[in-house]
């Protein structure tokens, strides 16, 4: 299912760099060869939290209900509920087949993850229409993540193309390559992607760029 890691993993590696922050990024494009250079501003907004800027602040997501400890997030793939808002919506709750979400009562309260009953199965991750479940899972043990995310842009990419990962807000992180391409009746429509990221990525990798359009 995933690729050794003496294969495209390890290309992915030589694109990979420790940690994130603010500055520029040399790094050589997985689709055409060439080097490219990532501006990296993502940390720019990135206080002033999901009213103001549409995407939740790191003092919004610690304090979030729907976000799985540490520990359980190097166990193996668990779901990332980063709804930070309280608004009236519970689509989530009945998307979980096994009561890993709660929302409760109060329609208003935010989604609380039992993160003990989470399968990884990702059927919530189509199941919001705020598009704010993802699936991450850091257990591997080869430097890289996988992080799934709901992707309803066209083209749709392949299994195996080499994209650019993006962060919460859109803007680039790193090079990632396509582990799979989930399109289901249940999904309603919402394509599920997997990305392979390097692991110092896994917590800020939450969707790709999209791809050019394929006209004519
Ligand atoms: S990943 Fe599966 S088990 Fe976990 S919360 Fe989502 S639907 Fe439930
Ligand atoms: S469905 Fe999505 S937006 Fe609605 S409460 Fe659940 S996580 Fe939040």
């Amino acid at each position: 299912m995933f690729p050794s890691a003496g294969g495209a993993g390890a290309s992915l590696r030589a694109q990979a760099a420790p940690g994130l922050g603010f500055g520029r990024r040399q790094c050589r494009s997985p689709a055409s060869g060439r080097s490219v250079l990532y501006v990296m501003i993502a940390q720019s907004n990135i206080n002033n939290g999901v009213a103001k800027t549409g995407v939740p602040s790191p003092s919004e997501l610690a304090s979030c209900p729907g976000m799985p400890s540490i520990r359980r997030m190097k166990e193996g793939r668990v779901s990332v509920i980063e709804c930070v808002q309280e608004i009236p919506c519970n689509p989530c709750e009945s998307a979980c087949p096994f009561g890993a979400i709660t929302v409760g009562d109060q329609i208003t309260s935010l989604p609380v993850l039992h993160e003990e009953k989470c399968t990884g199965c990702g059927a919530c991750i189509p199941g919001c229409p705020g598009l704010a479940i993802f699936v991450v899972d850091q257990s591997r043990t080869d430097g890289f993540a996988v992080v799934e995310f709901p992707f309803e842009y066209l083209p749709l990419p392949n299994k195996g193309d080499r994209v650019t990962a993006v962060n919460r807000a859109g803007e680039e992180l790193c090079a990632a390559e396509v582990l799979s391409v989930k399109q289901r009746k249940a999904y309603n429509g919402t394509t599920v992607i997997g990305l392979l990221v390097p692991i110092a990525y896994a917590d800020e990798a939450r969707g790709m760029k999209r791809l050019a359009r394929r006209d004519g």
